[in-house]
């Protein structure tokens, strides 16, 4: 994609820099026309800036080795933001952040040990509910960036899982991705890909990450259709839902991969990943998503008829097979009444997208990389 303006702060003096910043494969490139800004900051060191008040995203990256410098980058363009956002685990950094962390990661270790004692009581289900809220958030992060590539090796094969970046489409899917995660007022920042696959499906990873199928957008009948899943789905998030079942799934190895910080390329990774792939969700959490859901609609923009009616008119014809959307998401009638029941009474504000954007994200899928 092409490069775009950014605001640039090298740390060592306070002057502030015009730069254009553009994204490769080894990360991202930062550069100015005078030559004096020239760096690569790869994906895996970038960390958003708490706090930010700007429109769009600030980050600095960690410290090379010998370095004590602090550099700051602030990028405006949402289509750009949602890209790197994509790419980069952006985690939280900011010194407030760290303190608490540290802090939370020696209850949290603690808690994983009483955990381990408590195990041969209650079981891994009921210990997973109890640790996940324990759990510091640059954790998460981290775990859902180690799972990531699975699941971009699970859908892709060979050749890697294809998004799609039709430009137009991004920026209507940014639009609404960030009225809804500023509205959710989330611990981990949101990271939304559409998948170039045919399924009807959708899911969340720990960490922020979201994957909507483009069988979805295409099956949808109205962008309230594809934004109540997409709000569903951010209610998985909100709640730590994957975090859960990741707890729950790779079980003892997995707690403590997860203390002593290395989870990368583990089979306890690999396991979890399928499982949220495969399995569903607790009826509770399901009813939590969607109460999540319809909030955000409500105040963010959509229709949460939208998302009752997907139970009721995608169930019947959806594509055969282990992974549709509404397979993880048994349609009921019980949670369409539930969802009509909170949407009573309470106005529509405004449209989910207007009809350009909703035109836009239908042919996002025009253009894959
Ligand atoms: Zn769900």
């Amino acid at each position: 994609m092409p490069s775009v303006a950014a605001t640039y702060y090298d740390g060592i003096v306070s002057r502030r820099q015009t730069v254009e910043v553009s994204l490769h494969p080894q990360g991202l490139a930062i550069f100015s026309q005078d030559g004096l800004v020239a760096a690569t900051w790869p994906y895996a060191d970038i960390r958003r800036i708490e706090g930010f008040r700007g429109s769009g995203l600030a980050v600095t990256r960690v410290p090379e080795p010998g370095s004590t410098a602090e550099p700051r980058l602030e990028i405006a363009d949402p289509v750009f933001v949602a890209e790197l956002s994509a790419r980069a685990p952006l985690t939280l950094t900011g010194k407030a952040a760290g303190r608490r962390e540290t802090r939370s990661v020696v209850i949290w270790a603690m808690a994983a040990v009483v955990s381990l004692l408590g195990l041969a009581y209650w079981g891994l289900p009921a210990i997973a509910g109890r640790i996940a809220p324990l759990v510091p958030a640059s954790v998460e992060a981290r775990l859902g960036a180690a799972m990531d590539p699975q699941i971009r090796a699970e859908f892709g094969g060979p050749s890697g899982m294809k998004t799609c970046t039709a430009p137009a489409g991004l920026a209507a899917l940014a639009e609404l991705v960030g009225r809804y995660e500023k509205l959710a007022n989330l611990h981990v920042s949101l990271k939304v890909v559409v998948v170039d696959n045919p399924m009807v499906n959708a899911f969340a990873l720990p960490g922020g990450y979201i994957y909507l199928m483009r069988g979805l957008i295409q099956r949808a009948r109205s962008p309230d259709e594809v934004a109540g899943v997409l709000g569903h789905e951010i209610g998985h998030v909100k709640f730590r839902h994957g975090l859960q079942s990741a707890i729950q799934s790779g079980g003892l190895g997995f707690l403590l991969g997860t203390i002593f910080g290395d989870f990368a390329g583990g089979t306890a990774i690999l396991l979890a990943s399928r499982t949220l792939l495969s399995s569903a969700f607790s009826r509770d959490a399901e009813r939590e998503a969607d109460a999540f859901g319809v909030d955000l609609m409500l105040k963010g923009g959509g229709n949460p008829e939208g998302l009752a009616g997907f139970f009721g008119s995608a169930g019947g014809g959806g594509a055969p097979g282990a992974l549709n959307w509404l397979t993880s998401h048994p349609a009921s009638a019980e949670r369409e009444a539930a969802i009509r029941r909170l949407a009573q009474n309470r106005p529509v504000l405004s449209p989910a997208l207007t009809p350009d954007q909703w035109q836009a994200l239908r042919g996002i899928c025009q253009t894959t990389s």
